[in-house]
């Protein structure tokens, strides 16, 4: 389909903003530095860019777009990999100020730009825990709004709730129910108050009053309307979270303390060790396997980190020992259980994320943990040793259990997710410079390698918008309408 040009330029649509109070800012400001500096990868720019503070100046600016014919992307925390709120010739809306957070018993209300950290600080010493991002600075609105698989989602997770039969009952949600039914972070919603993509008017959507809407918010959130606020749903979690953290040297310069290094052989058996017992791991364990670098020399390494969300009890305490067997005949170089004040464990991955000028590429596939075997396994390890950054980082997670729950994040299946993530800086010198294009092409042929071994069953690429909205999935057709936000 050909797109109309907008019938306003941006210096008249800033000037009527402007006149609704609604503050006009200059750069969309991406998280991923990929899109940044000399030789950076083009983002197609909008006609604007404005902040609005509040949900009636959302409501105004995007009252403005329809207007003019004008399409309209969402930035929250500008953390999607590929900055798929970025259109030509669009109205951006960068809602990162609304910030606000109300705890209320076992629910809060939160704007969509309460990043983690805000969550979690807000959470801690409460007792009460929201399965949200693994990185402190993600904001909440895209992360709900995708569907987001965050820390606790194993226990949390996706699954069969009385939510998913129209009944959310916030006195009947305890911790014996969450033990048995899971959530995303989507499933954990109470309701979402949206500026609707297609009038501008602001809507308090739950199951019962807009059963379209809701279905969308639930993964596809950002093609139906900009969020404004969220109502969640806050489970027990004890003041120090079980865990435990091993790290096995793979190779390395410097002999580590553990004794010689493993070798990429044994770091193969242990991930097919991983593969095969995640799956049965207490329910209240989170355990990720994670290829990276290091120590000062970013040397390779196998990091093997469980958090459980729930008291120690004797399975959990087992299970969190095997980390440090699971490399044979190796010592991990650190060997860390304890349990872990509910900030600091919040915290964890945030160091292999925050570094100067972070730039990321790369992509997630989804498989059943059973075609994790040594020949896919193998492929991976050896394109880990061969990678072109000693920042780049290889992750298996567990992924959500498998639903049927009539929502719009398509890619809960039961799965182990594999994330090649191509990490490099930027620096002054530049795009070329910096190695974008191999570093590009090193994950891009990663991925590319595994997919061909094994079929995945769901793939996302981070130039791809990750948010998989099968159209046909929508309950009606008043809803596929409604895409009118880009
Ligand atoms: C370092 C890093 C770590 C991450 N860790 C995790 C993780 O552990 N688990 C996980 O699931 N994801 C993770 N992500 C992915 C992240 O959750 C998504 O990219 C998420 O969309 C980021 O939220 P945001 O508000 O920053 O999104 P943005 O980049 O601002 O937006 C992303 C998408 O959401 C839409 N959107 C954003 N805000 C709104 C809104 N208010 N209303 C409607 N639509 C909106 C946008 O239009 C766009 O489609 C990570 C990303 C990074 C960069």
């Amino acid at each position: 389909m050909v797109r109309q040009p907008p019938s306003i330029d941006a210096e008249t649509l800033t000037k009527q903003l402007e006149a609704l109070g609604i503050p006009i800012i200059k750069h969309a400001n991406p998280w991923n530095n990929l899109f940044k500096g000399k030789q950076a990868s083009a983002l197609p720019e909008p006609l604007v860019i404005a902040a609005p503070v509040d949900e009636h100046q959302v409501s105004s600016a995007v009252k403005v777009a329809l207007q003019h014919g004008l399409r309209v992307g969402v930035k929250t925390g500008g953390h999607h990999y590929g900055c798929c709120w970025s259109e030509t010739s669009s109205l951006l809306l960068d809602v990162g100020a609304l910030k606000h957070l109300h705890l209320d018993g076992t629910t809060a209300r939160i704007g969509p730009g309460v990043t983690a950290a805000i969550l979690y600080d807000a959470l801690d010493g409460t007792g009460l825990h929201f399965p949200g991002p693994h990185l402190s600075s993600v904001a909440c609105g895209g992360f709900i709004a995708g569907g987001g698989n965050g820390f606790g989602t194993p226990l949390f997770g996706a699954g069969d709730w009385a939510m998913e039969d129209h009944a959310y009952n916030s006195k009947a949600r305890s911790l014996t129910l969450c033990s048995h039914n899971k959530y995303t972070a989507c499933d954990c919603l109470i309701c979402v108050r949206i500026v609707d993509g297609r009038t501008g008017d602001i809507l308090t959507v739950t199951l019962e009053t807009h059963p379209d809407l809701w279905f969308a918010m639930r993964g596809a959130g950002g093609f139906f309307g900009v969020i404004v606020e969220f109502t969640i749903a806050l489970f027990q979690v004890p003041a120090n979270l079980p865990s435990s953290l091993a790290v096995f040297a793979i190779s390395g310069s410097n002999p580590p303390p553990g004794g010689p290094a493993a070798g990429p052989t044994a770091i193969v058996t242990a991930l097919e060790a991983w593969a095969r017992r995640m799956p049965t791991l207490p329910a209240a364990i989170e355990c990720n396997a994670v290829l990276c670098g290091g120590g000062p020399a970013l040397d390779p390494c196998l990091v093997i980190a469980s958090n459980a969300f729930a008291e120690a009890n004797a399975d959990m305490t087992a299970a969190l020992v095997e980390c440090k067997d699971m490399v044979p005949g190796h010592a991990p170089m650190v060997w860390d259980p304890e349990a872990v004040p509910y900030r600091k464990a919040m915290q964890a991955i945030d160091p292999t994320y925050e570094f100067p000028g972070v730039c990321c590429y790369g992509g997630v596939l989804c498989f059943s943990p059973a075609v994790l075997t040594s020949d896919v396994l193998r492929v991976v390890v050896d394109a880990y040793m061969h990678r072109t950054s000693r920042r780049s980082v290889v992750l298996f997670a567990p992924g959500f259990p498998k639903t049927d729950a009539p929502c719009a994040a398509g890619y809960r299946v039961g799965c182990v997710i594999i994330g090649t993530y191509a990490m490099w800086s930027r620096t002054d010198a530049g795009g070329l410079a910096d190695g974008d294009q191999e570093h590009i092409a090193w994950a891009d042929a990663l991925i590319a390698k595994v997919c061909v071994l094994r079929g995945a069953t769901y793939s996302w690429l981070l130039w791809v918008v990750h948010i998989f909205v099968p159209l046909s999935l929508l309950p009606s057709a008043e809803a596929a309408g409604r895409v009118s936000v880009c």
